[in-house]
């Protein structure tokens, strides 16, 4: 006879501390079998030496160590999750499978047929929110529908955020017996899923009491180690949001509160308009008619654009994965506004290099800087990139550290200038939406 299980499906969430799933998981009647899978869908589109790759496995290994520390393994595959799911059904007698929800199109779709795949077997799927605080239509006007711009949804979330019952961690220790105590499956390297090591680390975050309390005043500067490095630990789950906002909220800082809600407000948008990972969200901005030269975006690529604050962002992107959200602003901007190359162009190069790469922030905010987002900035409002590094590096201090050609014969002349550029991207903006 097959034996009896439940599984628990670590995806986005790769944490044993506070995880909603996981905890409710254990709390069954069947023992619990957790799983990891080495989605081919997703990892084969990508470099062999991927950084996120990388981490995810070592994350993964760390999991199925404290797992182990606990009298548990973590069964590891590699290949189509409903593949994998329906191989799994041969060997158990699986009642359900649990696991924490996904609000990104990829994920939904997937889990819209393993949902129809498994009740046809009776066997049930269960979803649970772990990602964010307020998801899908949580956070709504009072007609129902969803906020487009960001300072109500803010306020509503912090009304709505304080109507709550205190956040209480879910402890998984209380249930701990009820973990299933073999693997179903051998260990894998990153060989075995056709990976290599990266050079390129997710850095751990912080967010100490000091970097709370000084957020305001040091995080526009890129020279200074003024933000959290949440990113990648948010988009992978390794810590939990619950936990960041109440030490935000302990920490009394609104600014980086307000940040934590920006993810979420554009995890909703994404939600409840997942077109907009191709389409302009205001439907006008799809006339706006690109340049989209393919060898300035070369150059852009490249950080040989000339503009300092450009070139030093690409390639701290380049080198290590990481763009400071200021300077992700200017380099946003230069590609849509001054080369007039489509923002989609961008988003898909952001999505190849950004360790803390989320599709719902990727998209939100290259829309944003476009203009054709929700609650974007008006189009006419251009970044200049040259008084952006006079008022954001003032000493040079960024630059200097990602172009060491700077103010050599070697850095290349501005590939643009700035005032015929701004008048082009105005012109050829108002063309479209007139
Ligand atoms: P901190 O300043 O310490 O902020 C803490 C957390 O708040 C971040 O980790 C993030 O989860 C959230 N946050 C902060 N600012 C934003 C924002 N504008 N939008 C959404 N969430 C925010 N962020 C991503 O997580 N993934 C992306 O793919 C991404 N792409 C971006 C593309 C562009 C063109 C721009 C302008 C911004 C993008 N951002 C993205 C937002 C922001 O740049 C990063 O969240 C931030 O730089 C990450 O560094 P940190 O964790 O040290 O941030």
């Amino acid at each position: 006879m097959k034996e009896k299980l439940n599984i628990f499906w670590f995806r986005q969430d790769l944490r044993l501390d506070d995880n909603v799933g996981f905890c409710t998981s254990l709390m069954g009647m069947h023992p619990v079998m957790p799983i990891f899978i080495f989605d081919t869908e997703i990892i084969e589109q990508l470099p062999k030496d991927d950084a996120r790759v990388s981490f995810i496995h070592k994350t993964v290994q760390e999991l199925d160590a404290r797992l182990k520390s606990y009298g548990g393994r973590l069964s590891m595959y590699h290949g189509k999750p409903l593949f994998i799911l329906k191989q799994l059904l041969l060997s158990f007698d699986i009642q359900s499978v649990i696991t924490n929800r996904s609000y990104e199109p990829y994920g939904r779709q997937r889990d819209k047929e393993i949902a129809n795949f498994l009740s046809e077997k009776n066997i049930g799927f269960h979803t649970f929110k772990d990602h964010v605080i307020f998801e899908k239509d949580d956070v709504v006007k009072s007609d129902g529908a969803p906020y487009a711009v960001y300072t109500p949804y803010m306020k509503k979330w912090k009304a709505l955020f304080s109507a709550k019952k205190p956040l209480q961690a879910h402890d998984f220790r209380y249930h701990i017996d009820n973990l299933r105590s073999q693997t179903a499956a051998p260990n894998l390297s990153l060989s075995d899923i056709g990976f290599e090591e990266s050079s390129i680390k997710v850095p751990p975050y912080e967010v100490s009491t000091k970097l709370i309390r000084q957020y305001e005043e040091t995080r526009n500067f890129p020279s200074v180690d003024g933000t959290s490095n949440l990113g990648p630990h948010l988009r992978f789950g390794t810590v939990s949001i619950r936990k960041m906002i109440l030490q935000a909220i302990s920490e009394e800082n609104e600014v980086f509160w307000q940040q934590l809600i920006w993810r979420e407000f554009f995890i909703q948008i994404l939600w409840h308009f997942p077109k907009t990972t191709h389409n302009a969200y205001k439907p006008k901005y799809d006339r706006i008619i690109w340049r989209n030269n393919k060898e300035e975006f070369e150059l852009w690529k490249a950080g040989k654009t000339g503009y300092p604050m450009v070139d030093a962002g690409i390639r701290q992107l380049n080198e290590t994965g990481q763009m400071h959200n200021r300077v992700r602003m200017v380099v946003a901007s230069f590609l849509c506004k001054h080369l007039l190359i489509d923002w989609r162009w961008g988003e898909a190069y952001f999505a190849e290099k950004l360790l803390d790469y989320e599709i719902a922030s990727n998209v939100g905010n290259w829309q944003w800087v476009a203009g054709s987002g929700v609650d974007a900035a008006p189009y006419f409002r251009i970044f200049n990139p040259t008084s952006q590094l006079e008022k954001f590096d003032k000493n040079g201090i960024y630059i200097r550290k990602w172009i060491p050609e700077f103010n050599s014969e070697t850095y290349p002349e501005p590939m643009v200038e700035h005032r015929s550029a701004r008048l082009r991207c105005l012109e050829t903006y108002k063309a479209a939406l007139n």
